[in-house]
């Protein structure tokens, strides 16, 4: 019997469109693991949303595996030594993988390497990280400029059929799953998940059909949060449960500005990793320095009113209970409500980035931190901090009565007209007042900036 080789799995939880797994199947029998290593990342182990989703992919792709004949073996510890000791137990000739890009994936790549014969493969952002360079050869820092050269550079290679698993003659140990109580149990907070998302490939290739037949509508819908007007992917793609290729081919052949944008939004995931790979800590610190001297609020009764959703602002209180009961915010409002918290409670950006670690399915180190800097303004490629969003205007241009009143039910008996901005005559004994008027928190956000602009 042949040797077998080892898949090493990460956030690449699927069959299909997975490198690692086809160059490991064309090789013999496969033996694939994930290793549950929270030590390696520091204060970045998932969150309780991340676990969540972990626990439903890992289980979905195990059923997957078992259908096939095959296992997939479970292992906590430290990564590089868990994988060391299978790869040994196995006898296995080599270890296929998917490259990761978060610092200490990078580190665990290069550790491991020193130890087996390691063979990394792209296959989770449309063109390989590092690989959209300029003329000079340098990476961009700009996200429209990398957007355009990315896109003389696509198509990538088609997406990879699913490949037949060959058995080993034994099998190693693994952990049970529910062992490493990745859902919570007392008191389970999970319920709004639970009721919104299917984890696993099969959901995210459903997710994407269903997709496909709205997205000539995307750019008309994608900033309305009352409508499903965007793909709902984006856990899917964070956990690798599909491939951007995949999703991009999907698109070949369907024109318009809907397909136009939505591809937009996919080269901003990688133009968000390229940013990683160049700042490596980028979400843990503001890439422009002036944001080191601002007079950052400590509130913590202020953040946890953000936190809560009880911010007196009702499309930012909409958005931030989306969030707590379904691990999602529209991306509109994630906007808004990370506005809301750096400019109008002038709380440090990181404050919220921590908050949506914790609390999104799709949490994702590079999407993250690049989108919590852009909306702040303290990043390479970001929005002015002078540029201050109005909730309440855009809570009436986006149309978002209908997605108030679904997540502040205190709320939804207000007339469109008030619903927005309640008026104290009509706003209920139960729904608190702003925490601090508009016009105010846009003054006070002009001067703190302009003393650190000094
Ligand atoms: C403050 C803030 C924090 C965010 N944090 C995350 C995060 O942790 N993880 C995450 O995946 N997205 C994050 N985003 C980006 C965006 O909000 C989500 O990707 C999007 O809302 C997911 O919904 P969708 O899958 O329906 O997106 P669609 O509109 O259908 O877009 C398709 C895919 O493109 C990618 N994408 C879309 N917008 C962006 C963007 N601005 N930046 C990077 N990729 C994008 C996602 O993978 C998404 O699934 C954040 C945005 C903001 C403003």
């Amino acid at each position: 019997m042949t040797v077998p080789s080892l898949v090493w799995l990460r956030r690449d939880l699927r069959l299909s469109d997975q490198p690692a797994f086809q160059a490991a199947a064309a090789a013999g029998p496969v033996v694939a693991v994930f290793v549950l290593d929270d030590e390696r990342a520091g204060g970045r182990k998932p969150g309780g949303a991340s676990r969540w989703w972990l626990h439903g992919s890992l289980e979905a792709l195990q059923r997957e595996l078992e259908r096939q004949g095959s296992q997939l073996i479970l292992r906590r510890g430290d990564a590089v030594a868990e994988i060391a000791a299978v790869a040994r137990e196995i006898g296995a000739r080599c270890v296929h993988a998917i490259r990761h890009y978060e610092p200490w994936w990078l580190k665990a790549e290069r550790d491991l390497a020193g130890k087996l014969d390691l063979c990394l493969h792209d296959g989770n952002y449309l063109l390989p990280p590092g690989s959209v360079t300029a003329g000079s050869g340098q990476p961009y820092r700009i996200y429209t400029p990398f957007a355009r050269a990315a896109l003389r550079m696509l198509p990538g290679r088609d997406p990879l059929a699913p490949p037949r698993l060959a058995s080993p003659a034994s099998w190693p140990k693994s952990d049970r799953l529910e062992d490493w109580k990745l859902r919570p149990t007392r008191p389970d907070w999970a319920g709004g998940l639970r009721d919104r998302w299917t984890c696993g490939e099969a959901a995210a290739q459903a997710a994407l059909d269903d997709f496909l037949d709205r997205a000539a509508d995307y750019e008309a819908k994608r900033n309305l949060p009352a409508i499903e007007g965007t793909s709902r992917l984006s856990p899917h793609l964070h956990f690798g449960e599909i491939s951007p290729g995949q999703v991009w081919q999907a698109l070949e052949g369907r024109r318009g500005v809907g397909v136009d944008t939505f591809r937009g939004e996919l080269l901003w995931r990688d133009y968000a990793q390229n940013v990683i790979l160049q700042f490596p800590d980028y979400p843990e610190h503001s890439f422009r320095g002036e944001f080191d001297r601002l007079p950052w609020r400590r509130s913590p009764g202020d953040l946890a009113a953000w936190q809560q959703g009880r911010t007196g602002y009702p499309i930012v209180d909409a958005g931030m209970r989306q969030l707590w009961t379904t691990g999602w915010m529209h991306n509109r409002v994630r906007m808004i409500a990370a506005s809301f918290l750096v400019k109008h409670l002038l709380i440090d950006w990181r404050e919220g980035e921590r908050w949506f670690w914790d609390t999104l399915v799709d949490a994702d180190y590079a999407n993250n931190g690049v989108n919590w800097q852009w909306v702040s303004g303290s990043g390479v490629d970001a929005n002015m901090f002078v540029r201050i969003m109005a909730p309440l205007s855009q809570s009436e241009k986006f149309d978002a009565a209908g997605y108030i009143r679904d997540w502040v039910p205190e709320l939804a008996h207000l007339p469109d007209g008030e619903i927005h901005d309640p008026s104290p005559l009509c706003r209920p004994a139960s729904y608190p007042e702003p925490l601090i008027g508009h016009r105010e928190a846009r003054e006070r956000a002009l001067a703190a900036y302009r003393e650190a602009k000094g």
